[in-house]
């Protein structure tokens, strides 16, 4: 589990803080009172985030902050002291945050500013930038945010990443630049994807008006004047970023079983003719397997429903790990399940369902009785072929898997009739 690190010499606010954290998000928290105790600890583990108050007992002059940084911290200042100057002195250092202490507000945004972080690491941003020094300025920014960041000099470069490595979520873009500028790169990028497949955040100078009207009117999600402060880009970034979750999230939620994350009935059947197109394109047989567990009515009976559910779960795990990323897995309702697979021949189908049936058989977990449950599957397997349509193949993967229980169970059946 990752830790965090809370420095602060009011015993009672870093007891309360830390225990705010602790309920809310799944972090091993220390404390320490003052400097040389921080010190232990950071000889000891390494730290997710140091959160650290200004003034300790042998550190009165913020000099902690240094240290931390020193010792390649990532830092966030919880402090009293709301001095304009001083927080803007403390801000030009590179820490991810500076925050006032006064009250439950202010842990409520701690919180959700962890949370942030925890969900940036999965986020990758290009950042498009002729000027070296600006480069490594935006790559720290977002390092510092946990973001992974990948940096290119100039637009074409950009083009040629994307092509290559499509799951960028944020493109961070300066204007001037050589060979293809920032908004020649954002009306190309537009023509590929929207704004809520891949957001771009622009800058450029405050000289240029009429640029900022022009990166939003060619599809720009939000602008950034230089100079800007760390705070305002950070909040930029935060925003753009959140909006895409957001957006995200609702279209997951619409395409995803709620209990086991896989896709539903619905997504299946909006995306198999994209499916079926790639297969063709790249000259590979398309195969459908109906998955339903045996005598799950049973387990239901027997166990009840939580275990029941928590079989369902363990064999979409089994599921996802025994295909391809490429390959669809959805819950289609119940105990069933569809996966729709691309092989070279029918012998590979075959043994790729078969390598199912035996992972599945194989495996057992332990219900809250303490007993373990053991499941087993029936398949129905059958190949698209282009004349008949999806229908008809599922209809026949579908006559596939009841022979398969007719025939006792626990099998795998692909054949034509
Ligand atoms: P067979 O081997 O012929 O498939 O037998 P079965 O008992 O699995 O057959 P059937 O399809 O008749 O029963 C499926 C049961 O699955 C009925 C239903 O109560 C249960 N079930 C359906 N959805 C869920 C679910 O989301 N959670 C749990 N726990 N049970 C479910
Ligand atoms: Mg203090
Ligand atoms: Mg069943
Ligand atoms: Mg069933």
């Amino acid at each position: 589990m990752q830790r965090i690190l809370i420095i602060e010499d009011n015993q009672t606010l870093a007891k309360l803080i830390a225990k705010k954290i602790g309920v809310e998000l799944d972090f091993e928290i220390d404390i320490a009172y003052r400097l040389s105790e921080a010190k232990l600890f950071l000889s000891r583990y390494n730290y997710f985030v140091v959160l650290t108050d200004l003034n300790l007992p042998d550190s009165p002059e913020g000099e902690v902050v240094d240290y931390l940084l020193q010792k390649k911290q990532r830092v966030v200042i919880l402090t009293s002291n709301i001095d304009k100057n001083f927080r803007k002195q403390m801000l030009q250092k590179n820490i991810i945050d500076y925050i006032k202490k006064s009250g439950a507000q202010d842990i409520k945004y701690i919180i959700s500013m962890l949370r942030r972080l925890l969900i940036n690491q999965k986020h990758t941003v290009l950042v498009v930038e002729d000027s070296m020094p600006m480069r490594n300025r935006y790559k720290n920014m977002l390092e510092n945010l946990f973001f992974k960041v990948v940096t290119v000099a100039h637009g074409e470069e950009a083009l040629g990443f994307l092509q290559n490595n499509p799951k960028v979520s944020l493109v961070v873009t300066d204007y001037n630049m050589p060979v293809v500028d920032g908004l020649e790169l954002t009306r190309e990028l537009r023509k590929e994807y929207d704004k809520n497949d891949l957001p771009i955040v622009a800058v450029s100078s405050s000289e240029d008006e009429e640029i900022l009207a022009l990166f939003l009117k060619n599809g720009a999600n939000d602008y950034i004047k230089k100079p800007f402060s760390k705070e305002e880009f950070h909040c930029r970034i935060n925003n753009t970023i959140e909006a895409y979750e957001n957006l995200h999230a609702v279209l997951n939620s619409a395409n995803r079983d709620f209990l086991t994350g896989l896709y539903n009935r619905r997504y299946f059947f909006a995306h198999i003719d994209e499916y079926i197109t790639k297969a063709e394109k790249e000259y590979l047989g398309l195969y459908i397997g109906m998955i339903d567990i045996d005598n799950f009515k049973s387990i239901n009976d027997k166990y009840g429903h939580d275990d029941g559910d928590r079989a369902i779960v363990a064999l979409s795990e089994i599921l996802r790990t025994n295909t391809n990323q490429q390959d669809i897995v959805a819950r289609f309702g119940g105990e069933e399940f569809c996966v729709a697979l691309l092989a070279e021949s029918d012998e590979i189908a075959s043994n790729a369902f078969e390598r199912i049936r035996k992972s599945v058989a194989s495996f057992s977990f332990a219900a809250h009785n303490g007993e373990q449950i053991v499941l087993t599957v029936s398949v129905g397997v059958a190949k698209y072929e282009r004349e008949e349509g999806i229908d008809e193949v599922i209809n026949q993967a579908d006559m596939n898997l009841y022979e398969a229980k007719k025939s006792g169970k626990n099998r795998v059946v692909f054949k034509k009739d």
